[in-house]
């Protein structure tokens, strides 16, 4: 992977309607996280905007044949699509890295590759759609059969931008949606480059669309539009509740919510302690812990709580900051400066409350963009604001406990179960463990996300309702 010079890149500013890009609406500027230069202008799409896009899939879904068409069809469109993104990957990865908070290299070979994988995994499950048939008395036959929704909306958020959008279009696609997507206002351009390679690759014009906006404006027009007949969204659990909220009101549609987490790391005193502390900096390390499933909350059996400490801090002391289009970045940057202050402000209420770092706590100064040190945060209680609210940027906070039973209370969290992570040489304890957390996901001796997108992904409580990725999102 090489550097790139980031006004070297090319792309489309306005929404994708209809296969074409469309310049409407009042505009913004839109900053890079690197240098925090604003390096372009983005439409705001409002109620109008919004219906004809929405106007444009459902026209697209009636005369194209993209729902009615052989299935297999349909899935060797969604194939070369994937082939043409696979193609495209340095060119994709590289605007993706100039307006988000992805490396470059981080970009094409781990998120453009998987979504490239993600779409083909998708696009298997467009001829195994069929429904069943029910057991009736025998003398009747009842067949419940399975159809697309017609027209879907999307909202992603910022913190992975293409993964996010090819995990809400894989599945609609394949089923024989259109969609209607706005990507976040702070990593806008990558969706449209990634729906101008589905039509290149033959998906009919109108089936993908984006629409370019804030929350405010384009998001809630999305939410409430009647002819959108199952919402997808993915961001915080405060904006959840707005949509779930705003789609009620216009007539009852389906909601998935994919929302925030504050995941426990449990580790126990019989654990391989190497990797425990590899998988935990790794997560915290991950996009600057700018995850949904970032591995937050430390919880560890007293007797190694020294030890693993020590060995946390051994591997977060160092990382590579640097701008997303240098090769040698790994550790990102934050995504703005208003997300910045907000880690300032959880740091010091924290600190008020008691807490004490161990490391960092501070930002890392010298670069254009806010980037922030990895920091441990002990002397914290369930009821520090660092433990309960969800940060978003590279905090671990740290609690002991001594027995299964006392951890297992405190890897609850009263809000939030999106994943947790689970460290011991016991197996008995680890599948108790599972069974016990009120998380979507359970990792036992490792914590990431694998190409096995079968696995499902959504979380309890207020962490979400429904499924991205797995059968269950198709
Ligand atoms: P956010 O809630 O601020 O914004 C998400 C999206 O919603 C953006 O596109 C935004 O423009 C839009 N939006 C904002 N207000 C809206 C409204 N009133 N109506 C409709 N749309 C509106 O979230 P964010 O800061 O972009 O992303 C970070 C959050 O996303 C974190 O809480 C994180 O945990 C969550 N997230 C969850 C998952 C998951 O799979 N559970 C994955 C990634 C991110």
């Amino acid at each position: 992977m090489s550097d790139f010079a980031p006004d070297s890149v090319a792309f489309a500013t306005g929404h994708y309607i209809g296969g074409e890009v469309v310049q409407a609406g009042e505009r913004i500027d839109v900053a890079r996280p690197s240098d925090g230069a604003a390096y372009a202008d983005l439409p705001i799409a409002d109620a109008d905007i919004v219906d004809r896009a929405v106007a444009s899939a459902t026209k697209a879904v009636a005369a194209s044949g993209w729902a009615s068409q052989p299935p297999r069809e349909r899935a060797r469109a969604l194939r070369r699509w994937a082939d043409l993104i696979e193609e495209r990957a340095v060119e994709l990865g590289r605007l993706e890295a100039l307006g988000s908070t992805r490396p470059i290299a981080q970009a094409v070979t781990g998120d453009v590759a998987s979504v490239a994988e993600g779409i083909r995994f998708f696009s298997e499950w467009a001829d195994k759609l069929g429904g069943e048939v029910a057991a009736t008395r025998h003398d009747n036959l009842g067949m419940i059969v399975s159809e697309p929704y017609g027209v879907v909306g999307a909202i992603t958020p910022w913190n992975f931008p293409l993964s996010m959008a090819s995990w809400k279009v894989g599945p609609a696609l394949a089923a024989g949606n259109a969609i209607v997507l706005k990507p976040s206002e702070l990593t806008p351009f990558s969706t449209v480059r990634l729906a101008e390679l589905a039509v290149e690759a033959g998906i009919p014009a109108g089936i993908f669309n984006v629409v370019q906006g804030n929350g405010v404006v384009t998001g809630d027009a999305l939410s409430r539009h009647p002819g959108i007949a199952k919402l997808s969204f993915t961001g915080s659990t405060r904006t959840g509740i707005a949509v779930m909220k705003a789609a009620a009101e216009t007539g009852i549609k389906p909601v998935t919510l994919e929302l925030g987490g504050k995941s426990p790391q449990l580790v126990f005193a019989d654990a391989d302690l190497d990797r425990a502390a590899a998988c935990i900096a790794g997560s915290l390390l991950a996009n600057a812990g700018q995850a949904c499933v970032a591995g937050s909350r430390l919880i560890v059996q007293r007797p190694v709580m020294e030890e693993l400490v020590a060995r946390l801090k051994a591997r977060l002391a160092t990382v590579a900051p640097g701008p997303t289009w240098k090769a040698a970045t790994s550790y990102a940057p934050i995504i703005s400066e208003t997300q910045a202050r907000r880690i300032d402000d959880i740091l010091e209420r924290s600190r008020l409350q008691g807490a004490e770092c161990l490391l960092g706590g501070t930002r890392i100064e010298g670069h254009g963009g806010a980037f922030y040190q990895p920091t441990l945060l002990a002397g914290v209680t369930a009821q520090t604001a660092a433990v309960r609210e969800e940060i978003f940027g590279p905090v671990l906070t740290i609690q002991a406990f001594d027995d299964e039973a006392e951890g297992l209370s405190l890897a609850d969290h009263p809000e939030y179960g999106l994943a947790a992570g689970v460290y011991t040489a016991d197996l008995g304890r680890g599948l108790r463990a599972m069974r016990a957390l009120k998380a979507g996901t359970v990792w036992i001796n490792r914590y990431s996300r694998t190409l096995d997108f079968i696995l499902p992904t959504g979380g309890y409580k207020s962490s979400g309702i429904g499924k991205d990725l797995g059968r269950q999102a198709v």
